[in-house]
């Protein structure tokens, strides 16, 4: 039997989800909350005390720190890992008591602060994988911070490894950790190029073995409707009120399919998320999601021929409508890079596990990085039920992370 790679992560993860640093949307400043600095400070003593001597936190909160490459591997392409301190501002993360349940066997994990929240099983799927394990929830009244702190927490246990472990070779490895995630800010003030990395991973995706390399390809469209009003008493046959084109225009989105509620895996959907308006102008704001490009266009122009279509029988209305480009998949630019997934699967085997292909539903920071110019998949970091006061995470896997971000930095080395 090999020895078990046990790690400081869980203990360091402990730490960390104490510092509330939940991240705040209407805030204009940055990082949006103060209360992140906290953290991003401590995380600059405690990699100082490890031996991290570069680690610093700059004007915007983001932590950088370098651990050197051992003897002989400075041509080795520096490689990154990037993780973010906030936590979701839809559920409280102030004052967190997060409970170890040790050695879970498959029975309901009940959180003391509120009873009726219990974690099943048979709810959990991903549960069933964790018999033996040591399974961490909050107490039921906050999120736990597993997203992200998980990741934060394992990327400084791996440094500590690295150090403590000389005799692994590797190339020098960059240390990232950054604010308002959440808020879609993330990497708003990121700099590459200081950063220094050819090519980085960030550690925020759920199950063990999961390597997320492809996200949604995202726009944004506003249709605005332009009708006519006048007095409704004398409005026959002059008026044409733009809430009902607006109405009429919702109406005729597809019902089965195409939409949020109706859709799973590599579908994409358009999603009305807004919308406004009055007699004389309404508009709905869109959100359009597709893994692919061509598919954002084709849902594009569905959107603007049915927008024609709707006011073509009026001839005093019109309609305007505007499509923003919000993000796009993160595949486009890792297909050029194969060797950054090819040495995190080889990470991932080595320490025991099978790489599994998920897609992301969404964003990522990664997603940014990579047409930043950094190449940046995503790594499990064993967070689950993320956003939810059901949060949970497992030491063993938090441990298996580090295991791979070790293995990832050995397999670069090689
Ligand atoms: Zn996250």
């Amino acid at each position: 039997m090999p020895q078990p790679f046990v790690t400081s992560a869980a203990a360091r993860f402990l730490r960390y989800v104490a510092v509330d640093t939940q991240s705040d949307d209407q805030s204009q400043t940055y990082p949006s909350t103060a209360k992140q600095l906290v953290l991003l400070n401590l995380l600059v003593a405690e990699l100082k005390e490890i031996g991290v001597a570069d680690a610093a936190v700059d004007q915007y909160g983001y932590v950088m720190a370098t651990v050197p490459a051992t003897a002989g591997k400075d041509q080795v392409p520096v490689i990154g890992f990037v993780a973010h301190v906030d936590t979701s501002p839809d559920v409280s993360g102030a004052n967190v008591r997060p409970i170890v349940h040790t050695n879970y066997d498959g029975r309901d994990l009940v959180l003391p602060d509120e009873p009726g929240l219990v974690l099943r099983e048979a709810d959990n799927p991903e549960l069933a994988e964790q018999r033996g394990h040591d399974i961490i929830t909050s107490s039921g009244s906050t999120l736990l911070g597993s997203d992200d702190k998980s990741g934060v927490a394992e990327i400084m246990a791996a440094a500590e490894y690295l150090i403590t472990h000389p005799d692994i070779p590797h190339g020098a490895i960059k240390i990232g950790f950054t604010p308002d995630e959440e808020i879609g800010r993330g990497t708003q003030y990121f700099d590459v190029g200081r950063f220094g990395a050819r090519y980085a991973y960030t550690l925020d995706g759920p199950t063990r073995g999961d390597l997320e390399i492809e996200n949604f390809a995202a726009d944004a469209m506003t249709v605005t409707f332009q009708g006519f009003n006048v007095h409704p008493g004398y409005a026959k046959g002059r008026m044409v009120s733009a809430i009902k084109l607006a109405a009429e225009f919702v109406h005729r989105l597809p019902r089965n399919g195409l939409s949020p509620e109706t859709t799973d895996g590599y579908d994409g959907y358009v999603h009305p998320q807004g919308i406004q308006g009055g007699v004389e102008r309404a508009s709905i704001k869109l959100l359009l999601r597709d893994f692919v490009a061509e598919g954002l266009d084709e849902k594009a122009r569905m959107l603007t021929d049915l927008a024609a279509e709707i006011v073509r029988p009026f001839p005093a209305a019109s309609v305007d409508v505007v499509r923003q480009e919000s993000y796009r998949n993160m595949k486009e630019v890792l297909d050029r890079y194969p060797e950054v997934v090819e040495h995190a699967k080889t990470a991932m085997k080595r320490a025991g596990l099978t790489p599994r292909f998920r897609q992301i539903r969404g964003g990522t920071d990664g997603a940014r990085l990579s047409f930043m110019g950094l190449p940046t998949p995503n790594l499990f970091a064993g967070e689950h039920n993320i956003h939810s006061r059901l949060e949970w995470t497992s030491v063993q896997d938090m441990d298996k992370a580090v295991e791979v971000i070790v293995e990832i930095c050995r397999s670069w080395a090689e």
